[in-house]
């Protein structure tokens, strides 16, 4: 599969192409947890973004936790009413795309009361100021449909440094826009071990790394970031006539010679992306096959190149959403195993914190 190669390899963010070797020599020494937010259909923005670098990461031996974070939805809006729908759709994503279930421990944040105790200790380590500062949290509260900022979404992140750091993961194959989320995650882990070393010396958390992509930010049709709240996005689960409509429907602009220039075309570059990333080769190449096609002939080579992509992940998906059992299943064994590891890592941190 391709890797990413634009990013740079700073201490905090880390793509495949400086871990893969290390991952091969010894998958065990690396733990995964990601997740995705219970608020509507995963799209191409999390497959390109970050599924296929946990299917990949998983088929290498690394263990893998999936969180479906439904407290989290409540930050921002109230969507009660589809919760259990939307949470065993991202199941069914999650094994059509390549998901082991049997390995990986996918389970809701809800399911696992001693990761959401994590908040309380986690919470002290962060100041007001700080929480104000988020970039990811100012631009989800821009979003929100919420009249006011409630306590829950400006804590976000703390609270995702505790799914992050409850099963002490080091890795975390997530967008850029999770980017100022990772660095809390890596903050508290920081104090936290600082604050509370074992009386030998030794730390309780790692300090987890971002995984980015080759596709850390796709765009959506409007040309802002591919959400699933901000109806601009190509469900995975699309049949092939909508996702032709929906990319059909996709900003563009007028020059008529097809680019591949991120900076000054984002959104043709973006569909180039799209379709280089489908097909696994440059999206440079794409666009000299394009070449004075305009953007009538990229958006039907994109749609081309993503409905031929996902057909099999779409049959198997079709085949696995029929049995929702099997899904309630997962989700069950996935909680009781997160649970065990949660109830661990509250014992240790209560025990370096002097409460046991
Ligand atoms: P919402 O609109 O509810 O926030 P979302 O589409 O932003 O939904 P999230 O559940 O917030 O999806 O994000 C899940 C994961 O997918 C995160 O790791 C996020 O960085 C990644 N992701 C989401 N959108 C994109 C995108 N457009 N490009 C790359 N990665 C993305
Ligand atoms: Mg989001």
């Amino acid at each position: 599969m391709t890797t990413a190669t634009a990013t740079t390899a700073t201490s905090d963010v880390t793509d495949l192409t400086d871990l893969d070797a290390d991952i091969r020599r010894d998958p065990a020494a690396h733990r995964v947890l990601t997740g995705d937010r219970p608020t509507g259909p995963l799209h191409l923005g999390h497959y390109f973004g970050s599924l296929r670098n946990r299917v990949h990461l998983q088929r290498l031996g690394v263990e893998m936790f999936l969180v479906i974070p439904d407290y989290q939805v409540i930050t921002d809006r109230d969507i009660a009413d589809h919760l259990a729908e939307h949470t065993e759709n991202l199941v069914v994503d999650y094994l059509a795309t390549g998901i082991d279930a049997d390995r990986a421990t996918i389970f809701t944040h809800s399911s696992v009361p001693a990761l959401n105790q994590l908040l309380l200790p986690f919470l002290s380590l962060v100041s007001v100021a700080e929480l104000h500062r988020n970039p990811t949290v100012k631009d989800e509260i821009a979003h929100s449909s919420q009249a006011t900022v409630n306590g829950l979404m400006l804590t976000y992140p703390v609270h995702q440094a505790a799914d992050i750091l409850f099963c002490k993961a080091d890795l975390v194959p997530v967008g850029k826009d999770q980017l100022p989320h990772l660095e809390v995650a890596r903050t508290v882990a920081r104090r936290f071990n600082e604050r509370y070393p074992h009386p030998d010396g030794t730390t309780v958390f790692p300090r987890p790394r971002a995984l980015l992509s080759s596709a850390p930010l796709l765009l959506g049709t409007d040309g802002g970031k591919m959400s699933k709240s901000r109806n601009n996005s190509v469900p995975l689960a699309a049949d092939e006539d909508t996702t032709a409509r929906l990319i059909k429907g996709a900003k563009t602009d007028t020059d008529r010679r097809i680019s591949y220039d991120p900076a000054a075309r984002p959104e043709v570059s973006n569909l180039l992306l799209l379709t280089a990333l489908c097909q696994d080769r440059a999206p440079e190449e794409v666009a000299e096959e394009i070449g004075d096609g305009g953007a009538a002939a990229l958006k039907r080579t994109a749609t081309e190149a993503v409905n031929e992509h996902l057909r099999p992940i779409r049959a198997r998906r079709a085949e696995l959403a029929a049995d929702r059992g099997h899904i309630r299943q997962v989700l069950r064994a996935g909680a009781e195993r997160a649970n065990a590891t949660a109830d661990a890592t509250l014992t240790e941190v209560r025990a370096v914190m002097g409460s046991l």
